[in-house]
């Protein structure tokens, strides 16, 4: 435990970083390329030698940063996910003219909506459902 004592520890990069050298694990079991070996390896060392470093500030700032770069993509999942759990009770449908997912109780028939953001009238039908 003192070896750890001062190091930086596994944070979010860690963790995304351990997830890609897996996936590249993966999928080099189909295609068994050594390009695809060392850079598994390099990513891999990279993540490991980041936990061990002791200069935390920088490690820190490294991790906002993927934090940020990343932010876009775990909206989405976190979105779809929500969507997901919902999807029994709701109906998502897109805005035909600005685009903005619209949430609908899940009746079945045809409905007509007026998009809160734009204001735009338009006709729908959801198949199934209550
Ligand atoms: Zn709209």
């Amino acid at each position: 435990m003192r070896f750890m004592v001062g190091r930086y520890g596994p944070d979010e990069l860690f963790y995304g970083l351990s997830a890609l050298y897996l996936a590249l694990l993966l999928i080099n079991l189909i295609f068994n390329s050594p390009v695809v070996y060392i850079i598994g390896i390099v990513i891999m060392f990279t993540a490991v030698g980041r936990s061990l470093s002791k200069n935390r500030a920088k490690r820190a700032k490294e991790n906002r940063r993927y934090l940020e770069l990343t932010a876009p993509v775990r909206e989405k999942v976190k979105r779809y996910m929500a969507r997901r759990e919902q999807s029994a009770d709701y109906f998502f449908k897109k805005c035909p003219s600005c685009k903005k997912t619209l949430r609908f109780p899940r009746v079945a028939g045809k409905h007509k909506a007026v998009c809160p953001n734009c204001k735009n009238a338009f006709e729908f039908t959801i198949k199934g459902g209550k």
